[in-house]
């Protein structure tokens, strides 16, 4: 058995005492254990924000894109062992394991393209000053400069890869070290990840540090110039953002969390369209990719009353078609969920689900298993719920269950319903409309914006080339109000942003002109 060790201040460490157990979730098997247990956070984010920190403003966004490129380039040399852990830690089956792995070096290699493009500066200039007063001497002009903290990122289970990656890419570009902190439960990803970029030796001392295990008293370590981005659940967050440093220091905190992210077929769409086909292939992948364990996955499916009968039948025959099993297997589609906890609370999730809606497909249990022959392994085929009234199923638009779970719901066929039913689910991270109706896609984006962080409108004319509502591309901003925490991450140079100082400068022009050229 394998034991984590965290990286902090230039060195590997393992922590003392019992640590926390890692399994496989198709065995059950224990396979590593990692504790926090005696490490000094305190010195650990001292580190970080003086070594790494200085060493990473000395540089310019063009060498901090460098960075990230070979970054980018030292986890994809070990991509098959990675993909191997992933299975392994995570349950993930080849494709999902790519879908995390790929994620993390493709978020990582745009960044270092943004480096590069952002060339040989040490900070942003917006683009322009404005005038103060009468005098055309006295200008205004906003700059942005790297914190003079460190940006601790806090992640969830589900993507140890990209979720390491998609926050680390952005913090050391914008020049600011980073203590990562993945999941307990997946953290081997990450760990070797790490290893990889270290043992390359590509960044400087202090720049990335690496905690497995509980976070400890690491929180109570942040101040004023620090960051704290996390990923996780709702509850997590609530008491993240209630602790001393985050409310007494201002620490700058970002959340992504919970989502009741929703499809929406519109009444316009015959069966034999493109669109319904691109509607059933997205709604049945974001069912069973991941095991349905992906924050931007469709669990409310809201279509046309007088099509619910036909599109339960499609969606039911079309995850048929997708089995669940031994992830290692290439015919099998939908892998174990990541941990025991995660099985015990969808179960309960599906019951709570199942109290205002019908089965259309499965009910919470393994189903039939690909390649098992136990009765180990934390499996759920998947399941397709229904509810005859919308506004009535309200544990659909309540309840998050963090599986191969999705809900149809009826609504009349018109935006307004549409969007007030969406509504029900307090803000969320994406909602797609598939649509061959240019009025009924307006209508709906906008209805919806004010409620979600991304939008994707599917139609015939894009539909060979949609990445789907549940990739988030680094270019595209990820987050949403409300219920999904109310953050922001990536988005291109905007991402940037959350880890710079925005500093509005006044003073004589020229004096301005010269330092901001
Ligand atoms: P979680 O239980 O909230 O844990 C998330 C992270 O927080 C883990 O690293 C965990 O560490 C850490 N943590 C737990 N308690 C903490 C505390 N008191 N102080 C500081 N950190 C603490 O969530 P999860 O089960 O891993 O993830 C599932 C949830 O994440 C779902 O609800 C999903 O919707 C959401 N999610 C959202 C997004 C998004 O981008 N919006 C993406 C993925 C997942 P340990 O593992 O060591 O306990």
């Amino acid at each position: 058995m394998k034991t984590l060790q965290s990286y902090v201040e230039g060195r590997w460490v393992a922590g003392s005492g019992q640590g926390r157990p890692l399994y496989n979730p198709m065995t059950e098997e224990l396979i590593a254990e990692a504790s926090t247990e005696g490490i000094d956070m305190g010195a650990a984010v001292t580190y970080a924000r003086t070594r790494g920190g200085a060493a990473l403003r000395e540089m310019t966004f063009a060498d901090r894109g460098r960075l990230l490129g070979e970054m980018a380039k030292a986890i994809h040399s070990i991509r098959d062992e990675l993909l191997d852990l992933a299975r392994i830690n995570g349950g993930n089956t080849r494709g999902d394991a790519k879908f995390d792995i790929d994620g993390c070096t493709g978020t990582m290699a745009y960044y270092a393209k943004l480096g590069e493009s952002l060339g040989d500066r040490h900070f942003l200039v917006e683009p322009e000053s404005q005038q103060l007063t009468r005098s055309p001497r006295l200008v205004g002009q906003h700059i942005l400069v790297p914190r003079q903290g460190v940006a601790v990122h806090i992640n969830a289970f589900n993507f140890p890869g990209w979720g390491f990656g998609e926050k680390a890419a952005v913090a050391l570009l914008a020049g600011v070290p980073v203590i990562t902190k993945p999941a307990t439960s997946t953290a081997l990803v990450t760990e070797r990840m790490i290893e990889v970029i270290v043992d390359a030796g590509i960044l400087p001392d202090g720049a990335l540090t690496l905690i497995t295990g509980s976070v400890g008293d690491l929180l109570d370590h942040l101040e004023g110039q620090d960051t704290l981005a996390f990923t996780g659940s709702s509850d997590t967050a609530a008491t993240i953002r209630a602790g001393q440093g985050c409310v007494a220091k201002s620490v700058h905190v970002n959340v992504e969390a919970d989502s009741l992210n929703s499809a929406v077929l519109g009444s316009d769409v015959d069966r034999d369209a493109e669109v319904y086909d691109l509607f059933l292939r997205e709604v049945t992948r974001d069912i069973t990719q991941k095991a349905g364990q992906k924050c931007t996955a469709i669990r409310r499916i809201l279509v046309p009353e007088s099509m619910m009968d036909m599109v339960c039948d499609d969606l039911k025959e079309q995850l048929q078609g997708m089995p669940a099993g031994d992830p290692a297997l290439r015919e099998v589609k939908v892998g174990p969920l990541s941990t025991a906890s995660q099985l015990r609370d969808i179960r309960e999730g599906v019951e709570r689900l199942m109290a205002c809606t019908v089965p259309v497909l499965g009910d919470g249990g393994r189903g039939n298993l690909v390649g098992i022959d136990n009765d180990k392994g934390y499996f759920m085929s998947p399941v397709l719920l229904r509810a005859a009234n919308a506004r009535e199923a309200a544990a659909v638009h309540e309840h998050e269950v963090f599986g191969p779970v999705a809900t149809v719901l009826p609504y009349s066929g018109d935006a307004p319903d549409a969007i007030d039913i969406i509504r029900l689910g307090g803000g969320g991270l994406v909602s797609s409309v598939y649509t061959d109706d240019a009025g009924f896609a307006e209508a709906m984006v906008m209805g919806m914006a004010p409620y979600h962080g991304r939008l994707t409108i599917g139609s015939s004319r894009v539909a060979e080339h949609s990445p789907g509502p549940g990739t988030v591309l680094p270019m595209m901003t990820h987050g949403g109000p409300g219920r999904a925490g109310g953050g922001e991450e990536l988005g291109g140079e905007r991402g940037l942003h959350f880890y710079l100082q925005r500093t509005a400068v006044q003073g004589f022009r020229p004096w301005l002109e010269k330092m901001f050229a």
